[in-house]
């Protein structure tokens, strides 16, 4: 497969490569395909692990991803289920993965050079938003409509 750079948008969306990794630069990584159900999560362990009110998911096939640099550190949030994959210098959160499922990789948008220019990369999906603070569905959070009108504790 050659190697392409993504730069902006060419649109053979089934071979463009994006790059990506932690904030002191020792963990890389590149990843290669479609981008798959991008989507905002509130559940607690994105919360509490993120120290964040949410985080932005983006999953790739595991087959086009390249760790360069570093490996990330894992830790086992569901033992024997799921990890998350971090730095384990500077701490920032990169990606989970199911244990046995060696088809799909889980990223953290944000550890995405070009996450805040990639359209592809915008949340389709709000997940677990009602274990959200109450104030995120307020604030004018995407979706925070809907969400507060699916709440009947709200
Ligand atoms: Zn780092
Ligand atoms: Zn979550």
């Amino acid at each position: 497969m050659p190697e392409i750079t993504v730069a902006d948008s060419d649109s053979d969306s089934g071979s463009e490569v994006r790059t990506g990794g932690c904030l002191c630069g020792k963990v890389r990584f590149t990843v290669t395909g479609p981008v798959d159900d991008p989507h905002i999560c509130a559940c607690t362990h994105c919360s509490t692990r993120s120290g964040a009110p949410f985080q932005w998911w983006v999953g790739f096939p595991m087959d086009g991803l390249k760790w360069t640099g570093t490996d990330p550190n894992w830790f086992d949030n569901h033992p024997g289920k799921t990890a998350r994959g971090f730095c384990g210098t500077c701490g920032s959160h990169l990606a989970a993965r199911d244990h046995g499922n060696d088809m799909a990789i889980g990223i953290l948008a944000t550890a995405l050079d070009h996450h805040t220019t990639d359209p592809a990369l915008a949340p389709t999906n709000l997940n677990r938003l009602a274990e959200a603070a109450p104030w995120l569905t307020a604030t004018g959070c995407p979706g925070s409509a809907a969400a507060s009108t699916a709440d009947p504790s709200q």
